[in-house]
């Protein structure tokens, strides 16, 4: 049996899938996160549930497990020592306390970097250097401290190696995807020598530890691979891979993502372009999408509401629905005032009113991204709470004027384990 792993550490929880060369789903494990504050032990606590989730697959899978990758979420970092031990709590994703190194930041990298944002993997570093003396007597022979994203750390546990990480997660480190290195206004900070080695994602590390191959009841020739970020793993796992091929994600927000030939990168619209084997996927993410559905109904009355849409009538109600003023991508206007009126009586014509302009939005912001020299969509898959109104589709249908496709698979645990496959094959051809 040729088998892979794919784990996902995404924000409320840890999924494993295992497939295999086909991509047949095997086994599938979850772990969810208990709302905990952040602490020194959190990385423990992610061990326990990498350890825990790996467990869990039935032994007679998990002994044939050729390959392992791990998507964790993007910008969630830690600081370790040359054992691996943390040595403070970890930084997640969406904490801003890099705030206070921006305008030490701005003088450093090039405007308009991808960088430049309080939440950005290099502002985390660059806190930790500026606002604790964790970093102050670094000596890379003597002491060296590693930075890591919480994906790198995770895998090292497995293989053992420290001061490794892929191109996908070191992105809003200002690791340069074109060129595959480091700039060189990076390479001059005092903080350089902590900085991991970036590998393309899916690439073979080394084998499991044998500790963990007898303690986890893995093969001790089982690979580990570098991994990805959650949300381009649930990307990998929709099954686009042409250019021209898009996944809309209609979550709480609207997440538009599209393979392209070209890069594309625009700052304004927080427009980034992340690396995919030789295309580039690029994308953006509007405030825009089911939050705003979700004020105004519930789920049961979405489904029954949708129900008596027609479809085929374009709504003539023009709304930007938004639950707070400000939006980014496709209009960047931080003051941009929602609009959801008039408001009519009838339940069914308002939401078809909003859906219909969603829609818009979302046929706008592709136009956008082609526009600014993206690859011109071809179809488009969906993913997140509204892929599953069919009612909604058909009307996306008629507003993006490509074939909507259903994601072969979502979950991020899923492309992580293609991810594996890939970095496996590799190493069988070498
Ligand atoms: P997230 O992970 O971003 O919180 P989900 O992918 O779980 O979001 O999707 C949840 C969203 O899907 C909610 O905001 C909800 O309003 C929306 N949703 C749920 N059911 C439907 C439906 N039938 N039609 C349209 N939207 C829906």
């Amino acid at each position: 049996m040729t088998v892979y792993l794919g784990i996902d550490f995404g924000t409320s929880g840890a999924r494993a899938v295992v497939i295999d060369s086909v991509g047949t789903i095997f086994a599938e494990t979850q772990y969810p996160f208990p709302l905990q504050a952040i602490t020194i032990d959190t990385a423990t606590q992610w061990q326990k549930v990498l350890f825990s989730l790996i467990e869990q697959i039935p032994q007679s899978i998990k002994g044939e497990i050729n390959a392992i990758a791990i998507n964790g979420t993007s910008a969630t970092v830690l600081l370790c020592d040359r054992i691996g031990q943390p040595v403070d709590a970890p930084i997640l994703y969406n904490d801003p306390r890099g705030v206070v190194v921006m305008e030490q930041l701005r003088t450093i990298a090039p405007p308009n970097h991808v960088v430049l944002s309080a939440t950005s993997s290099l502002a985390k570093l660059l806190w930790w250097y500026d606002c604790t003396d964790l970093i102050s007597n670094i000596s890379a022979e003597t002491n060296p401290l590693y930075f890591l994203h919480q994906a790198d750390w995770l895998a090292f546990l497995l293989h053992g190696k420290l001061g490794i990480s892929d191109y996908h997660n070191a992105l809003k480190l200002g690791y340069n995807p074109e060129n595959l290195c480091y700039p060189d206004w990076i390479k001059q900070l005092p903080v350089s020598s902590m900085l991991p080695n970036v590998l393309a994602p899916g690439t073979p590390v080394g084998v499991v530890t044998p500790e963990v191959a007898h303690s986890l009841g893995l093969s001790s020739d089982c690979l580990v691979c570098t991994g990805t970020t959650d949300s381009i793993a649930a990307f990998i796992a929709s099954g686009a891979k042409q250019p021209g091929e898009a996944v809309t994600s209609l979550g709480s927000t609207l997440v538009l993502k599209l393979l392209s030939t070209s890069r594309v990168e625009e700052a304004r619209f927080g427009i980034y372009s992340h690396r995919l084997g030789n295309l580039w996927l690029t994308g953006g993410a509007s405030n825009t999408g089911g939050a705003v559905l979700r004020h105004f109904f519930s789920d049961i009355q979405l489904e029954s509401l949708s129900s008596q849409i027609d479809p085929e009538q374009e709504s003539p109600l023009d709304y930007y629905p938004l639950l707070r003023p400000g939006d980014r991508f496709p209009i960047n206007d931080p003051d941009l005032p929602p609009r959801l009126e008039p408001k009519p009586d009838n339940s069914v014509e308002f939401l078809q009113g909003i859906l219909e302009s969603i829609a818009r939005i979302e046929a706008r912001g592709y136009r956008l991204l082609q526009q600014l020299g993206a690859s011109p969509k071809t179809c488009v898959y969906t993913a997140g709470g509204g892929a599953k109104n069919p009612t909604w589709t058909r009307i996306r249908e008629r507003q993006l004027m490509v074939p909507m496709l259903p994601s072969i698979h979502t979950a991020a645990a899923y492309g992580t384990a293609l991810l594996a496959k890939q970095g496996y094959l590799l190493e069988d051809r070498v």
